[in-house]
């Protein structure tokens, strides 16, 4: 029999007809949708006899024991953003189920293989992500303000997680799922357009992006739009102009994949009368390199003060969130390497963008690596999501193949 790709695009296929509809795919956790889905998965995985078992943050993990009790992880997120493609997280699922079947049929793996079906990534209903991985990674903090967090219909997460068996007091109890853990593998759609801009098929990626958000607030002076002349005035939004075209510079010049985002401005008073007061700027800075990333960080601030000199108004900042580049294992990334080169011929490394569950498994300490499938038009958490089947294919080939290195190295 073998490993066949066919399978999991025709799984796919399944499983988007069960749980979609006409606006995309309706997987979103903690819902009957999504408890039908993980019931399907269940039922798919049963003929390799591998065990399930859900833990206390509700991620499902199916087991195949190995020589060793060490274990290789294949992970992924059969829950989507509501109106989601058909791809994205359960790509990475159904791929790990064929893998396991064709593992199943060879007789014991060398390590314990077991494959995760990771809680809540999306947090598409209470708006907090990473939900079963963070838990497992034990990196999860926020209990006390989760506890206050409601749905649109004003329901609490606690009910809706009780609903589900999990009770979130005890959702760190997921840690102990970590113990043991070898290594981390995660196969996802790229949702973005690097990968189709280069007309390569697969990607291996490096990690994910260190963030610093900050609020960037300019003050000046509210004055009459008529009465006022030009060199007289002290005007707020001249510096929050100036920064937002100075980002592209910055960017460049630190390099590496550098982005810079200044994704809103608020005027006050903001009528067509006067001279702007406050410009309230939201500024978002990634980098995969921790010093690259302090130094985008530093060099706005200093352009921002820059500015507020010359323009005769004051700037302050206020961080409203980061986090730290988290870098994948250099060992895995070589054999992604290679998996994706002898699968299609050639391999491209890239950061990620968006954080994924292999962000907190690797921020656990285990040795993680993802790899990236092509996204048609870098659309994601839309129905319009898609990717070639031959991709798909490829895909699937890939994950197999760098599953066959990693339990080989790590045996
Ligand atoms: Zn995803």
């Amino acid at each position: 029999m073998g490993l066949s790709p066919e399978t999991t695009v025709a799984e796919l296929r399944e499983l988007q007809e069960l749980t979609g509809d006409e606006n995309g795919a309706q997987r979103v956790a903690w819902t009957e949708t999504w408890e039908r889905a993980r019931a399907w998965l269940r039922e798919k995985v049963a003929p390799t006899g591998a065990e399930e078992e859900i833990d206390e943050a509700g991620n499902q993990w199916f087991t195949l024991p190995g020589e060793s009790e060490r274990a290789l992880l294949l992970g992924g997120h059969i829950d989507s953003v509501p109106n989601g493609g058909w791809l994205d997280g359960c790509l990475n699922v159904l791929a790990a189920v064929e893998v396991l079947r064709r593992l199943a049929e060879e007789g014991a793996p060398p390590l314990t293989v077991r494959l995760v079906n990771w809680a809540d990534e999306e947090g598409a209903r209470f708006g907090r992500s990473l939900f079963g991985s963070s838990a497992a990674a034990g990196s999860m903090a926020d209990q006390d303000e989760l506890r206050e967090r409601r749905d649109a219909e004003g329901i609490a997460l606690p009910d809706a997680l009780a609903e589900h068996g999990v009770d979130l007091d005890r959702a760190l109890g997921a840690r102990r799922e970590l113990e043991g853990a070898a290594a981390y593998l995660e196969l996802h759609i790229e949702q973005g357009p690097v990968l189709e801009s280069l007309d390569l098929p697969l990607g291996v990626v490096l990690g994910t992006f260190g963030v610093e958000r900050h609020l960037v607030t300019f003050r000046g002076q509210a004055a009459h739009a008529g009465s006022t002349p030009m060199d007289q005035r002290r005007d707020a939004l001249a510096g929050a102009a100036r920064l937002e075209l100075e980002l592209p510079e910055i960017a460049r010049r630190v390099g590496g994949g550098a982005v810079c985002t200044m994704g809103g401005v608020v005027t006050k008073p903001g009528i067509v009368t006067s001279v702007v007061e406050t410009a309230e700027c939201l500024l978002d800075q990634r980098h995969l390199d921790a010093t690259q990333l302090a130094e985008l960080l530093s060099n706005a601030e200093a352009a921002s003060r820059r500015f507020a000199q010359e323009e005769d108004i004051d700037v302050d900042w206020d961080k409203i969130w980061s986090i730290e580049p988290i870098p994948f294992d250099e060992l895995l990334i070589g054999l992604a390497d290679e998996a994706v080169r002898e699968i299609s011929g050639t391999s491209h490394q890239l950061p990620s963008g968006p954080l994924h569950d292999a962000a907190e498994v690797a921020r656990a300490g285990i040795p993680t690596v993802m790899l990236f499938v092509q996204s048609l038009r870098g659309l994601s958490h839309t129905k319009l999501e898609d990717t070639k089947e031959e991709h798909l294919e490829l895909a699937v080939r890939a994950l197999d193949r760098l599953t066959t290195k990693t339990l080989q190295a790590f045996a």
